[in-house]
């Protein structure tokens, strides 16, 4: 075997790889065994040119015999001679051979070692302990690797170090998008929270009261806070003219601005309330849609206008004013909107609550309050009117044969004279008097700050009224009048041991001994 065949084995197959069977006996150290094999064969060689010199050796030692023997002493000594060189020739060539077998052996063992180092593979070793040159070179080669494994080593920690970094920036860089992502989503969140709140806070304070002005501050106040607003307005139309009137101010400084009104069409509140869109005029100096508001105000800020919707249409405009221009982002538009829900709500429970508290307390026939209103205000009169010792005249008023209305008319017709009554009594009393229907065709009218010869004069009064007005109803038949008196008795809140039904039973025997005594007249107590 050739020393190319005996390196074949160790080397890399075509495509450059080394064989997996090689790598395996690199692997597991047992590459010297399997390299020693071919170097087997050229020991043979060896052994076998050393058996042809013996050989020619012989043959020539027993050429020499012979030929001394036969007397050719020349002839023997040529022999020798020749038989000489031939066995140095081959025992030069075993020697050459033999060397060569060691140095083709050990410089294949090297160049092997290398080429892995080439490849990459720095963690080989030849074993120590020789002292001739390969020995040498081979404790070089060790230490020039062990230098390399540590430049190695150095150069991967420096590479890893550099990947380290370079995964370490990145990540910094994508934790600080994502703590971006999660301070604005955070952010957004916590908005949201505080709409929420405020929202709850609106809802809360919506509900919690019936009476519509008192409601009206309330939710005034806590979106002036909410909002951080400076001026607010609630307007409502006006129930006969339909005219946006201001029911709710605050913070405002313009006192006229509570006497102004804004006609549907001609401004931002009455397209608000027309159109039922919440209106945003983001700088008040230059927006021609605040024209209506230009003179009543400075003109400069941003302006709100949120419609309340109800069922049948617009209820209230809620206008909200910041000083300074474009202060309103489209979130706040958007809580607003949301918001005006809530106090939508609010007002359509308190306009029903004022519709049914004031049908709870009037006579829905005459229209006047009722009786269990009557003794409610008149027993915190008669309270008030003790605390600060002044008068209080009370007027039991009943309407004389009244039976004979009915019976004469029927009852529709009945009905008319008794409204015709409340009417008149209507309109002789002040904003301070309190003026109730008692029951059936009587009446009860307390006078605040009012002696008793005062009420007794009152009490004339009205009976005289009555007696000339002239009731007619469209349903009788000759279209003639129906003439009314009324018997009144009058009492005052001057005994020192009364109560306020005490004093309106005494106005009450008043009124029996008027009637007593021949009806169409006033008693005093
Ligand atoms: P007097 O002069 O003694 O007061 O006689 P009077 O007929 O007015 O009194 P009386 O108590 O005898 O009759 C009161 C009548 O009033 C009886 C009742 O039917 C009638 N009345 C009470 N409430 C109404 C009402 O709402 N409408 C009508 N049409 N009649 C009523
Ligand atoms: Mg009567
Ligand atoms: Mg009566």
């Amino acid at each position: 075997m050739s020393n190319a065949d005996a390196t074949s084995l160790i080397k890399p197959a075509g495509d450059g790889k080394m064989l997996a069977s090689q790598r395996n006996l690199l692997v597991e150290g047992r590459f010297s065994v399997k390299f020693c094999i071919p170097a087997f064969g050229k020991v043979r060689r060896v052994i076998a040119l050393g058996v042809v010199a013996g050989a020619f050796l012989s043959a020539a030692l027993l050429l020499f015999g012979s030929l001394a023997e036969a007397g050719h002493t020349f002839l023997a000594f040529t022999a020798v001679v020749v038989a000489t060189i031939a066995t140095s020739a081959v025992l030069a060539c075993l020697a050459c051979r033999a060397a060569r077998l060691t140095l083709v052996r050990r410089l294949s063992s090297l160049a092997d070692v290398m080429r892995n180092a080439e490849a990459g593979d720095y963690q080989r070793r030849f074993p120590t302990g020789g002292d001739d040159e390969f020995a040498d070179v081979e404790r070089t080669y060790n230490a020039l690797m062990d230098q390399v494994s540590g430049l190695a080593a150095s150069a991967l920690h420096s590479d890893l170090m550099v990947k380290w970094a370079q995964s370490e920036i990145r990540l910094r860089e994508e934790l600080m998008a994502k703590s971006n992502e999660l301070a604005s989503v955070n952010e957004a969140l916590v908005r949201k929270v505080r709409e929420a709140s405020n929202l709850l806070r609106i809802a809360e304070v919506a509900s919690t009261s019936l009476e519509m002005g008192r409601m009206l501050d309330r939710l005034g106040q806590t979106l002036v806070e909410t909002l951080a607003v400076e001026e607010l307005l609630v307007l409502m139309p006006d129930p006969d003219t339909g005219v946006m009137r201001v029911r709710q101010a605050l913070g405002v400084l313009d006192k006229t601005i509570m006497e102004g009104s804004w006609p549907a069409g001609l401004s931002m509140v009455g397209r608000c309330s027309d159109e039922g869109e919440i209106q945003y005029v983001p700088d008040l100096s230059i927006d021609p849609i605040a024209d209506g508001l230009r003179g009543r105000r400075r003109t400069g800020g941003s302006l709100v206008a949120v419609p309340v919707r109800g069922p049948a249409g617009t209820t209230a405009v809620i206008t909200l004013l910041r000083r300074e221009a474009n202060a309103f982002d489209p979130q706040e538009l958007d809580f607003l909107r949301l918001a005006s829900h809530y106090v939508a709500l609010a007002v359509s429970n308190a306009t029903l609550y004022r519709a049914t508290h004031e049908r709870a307390i009037h006579d829905s026939m005459t229209g006047l309050h009722n009786r269990g209103y009557f003794m409610e205000a008149f027993s915190g009169e008669w309270h008030r009117a003790r605390r600060v010792a002044d008068p209080l005249s009370v007027l039991m008023i009943d309407v004389d044969h009244f039976k004979c209305v009915n019976d004469l008319h029927g009852h529709a017709v009945g009905d008319v004279v008794l409204k015709a009554v409340a009417g008149l009594l209507k309109a002789r009393i002040r904003k301070t008097d309190l003026l109730a229907r008692y029951g059936g065709e009587e009446f009860v009218l307390a006078l605040p700050g009012t002696t008793l010869a005062e009420g007794e004069s009152i009490a004339e009064s009205i009976r005289r009224s009555i007696e000339e007005a002239n009731v007619q109803h469209p349903g009788m038949e000759d279209k003639s009048c129906i003439r009314m008196t009324v018997s009144v008795g009058v009492a005052v809140n001057m005994l020192a041991d009364d109560t306020p039904e005490t004093l309106i039973n005494r106005a009450d025997t008043g009124l029996l001994e008027a009637k007593a005594a021949g009806r169409n007249r006033v008693v005093a107590k």
